[in-house]
């Protein structure tokens, strides 16, 4: 019963991806034969200097078109996971340089050292993307700036301390938290956020894509995601990692080779 329910749990999700590239795809084709048709009567009625407009916004419609679909490859593209155990600080620490260049000079970083912090089991480069995104969204959040704060703790979680209704287990985790100082999200956005292709960001700006993957990443890593935001005041994204319960001995080594090229 469990599997049934996951496997159903997984073709929502595809079908939630699916209908929303269709519907998306569907408008911009209405919008291109709209164009076209007040072209071809433009042109009957001989009023070529009226052509340029339809053809400009058709022209706009497809190439919108095609950046859904390009973005559609990338996500199906996703490499496959290679989990092994992490160091999450030394990881973020290694990242540190190009997160400061991203947030630009309004907004302040603060990295908390994460001290004789548990390794954890998940794919390195996939929680790279996964930071990566999230440090994005809260720049996106803080346009006149603000502070981000990126913290790693170790937490056991109880059975108390789970929501079992999504799918959370108890057990050891690594926390991995990006907190801003930027606008919030209301519920509504909190409740769709993870859905794929879902945004508030202007055409051009937005995918949808970043949050719906990192629940992906998460969850194949069998770990889970909580958003906790509050309008006017900031948002905060942990992720819970579970802890590698290995010898402690691979961690370094297997650290190490995530950075040089696979054997
Ligand atoms: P995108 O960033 O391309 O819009 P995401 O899936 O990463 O896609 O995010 C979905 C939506 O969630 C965003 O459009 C935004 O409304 C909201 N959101 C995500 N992160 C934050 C944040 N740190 N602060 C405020 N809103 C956020």
């Amino acid at each position: 019963a469990e599997a049934a329910l996951r496997q159903a749990q997984k073709m929502e999700a595809v079908g939630q991806l699916t209908g929303g590239i269709a519907h998306d795809f569907n408008n911009l084709l209405s919008g291109i034969m709209g164009s076209l048709s007040l072209l071809e009567k433009r042109l009957e009625l001989g009023q070529v200097d009226q052509a340029g407009r339809y053809i400009r916004a058709a022209t706009s419609s497809v190439n919108r078109a095609a950046a859904l679909t390009h973005r559609l490859l990338a996500f199906s593209r996703r490499q496959p996971l290679e989990p092994r155990p992490v160091d999450a600080h030394k990881l973020i620490m290694s990242l540190e340089e190009l997160i400061r260049r991203t947030l630009g000079p309004s907004i302040q970083l603060e990295v908390p050292a994460g001290e004789s912090l548990w390794p954890t089991l998940c794919d390195p480069n996939q929680l790279e993307n996964a930071l990566l995104n999230l440090v994005i969204n809260a720049r996106d959040a803080m346009p006149s700036g603000g502070r981000l704060r990126l913290e790693t703790v170790n937490m056991h979680l109880g059975p108390d301390d789970v929501a079992a209704q999504r799918d959370e287990l108890p057990g050891d985790y690594v926390c991995i938290r990006v907190s801003d100082t930027g606008s919030g999200m209301t519920p509504d956005v909190i409740a769709r956020a993870f859905e794929p292709f879902f945004t508030t960001k202007p055409l051009g700006q937005g995918t949808g894509l970043g949050l719906s993957m990192i629940y992906g990443f998460v969850k194949q890593s069998e770990g889970h995601v909580r958003i906790d935001s509050r309008v006017g005041e900031g948002t905060s994204v942990a992720l819970f990692l579970p802890r590698f319960e290995g010898a402690v001995g691979e961690v370094g080594t297997a650290v190490g080779a995530a950075e040089t090229p696979r054997a």
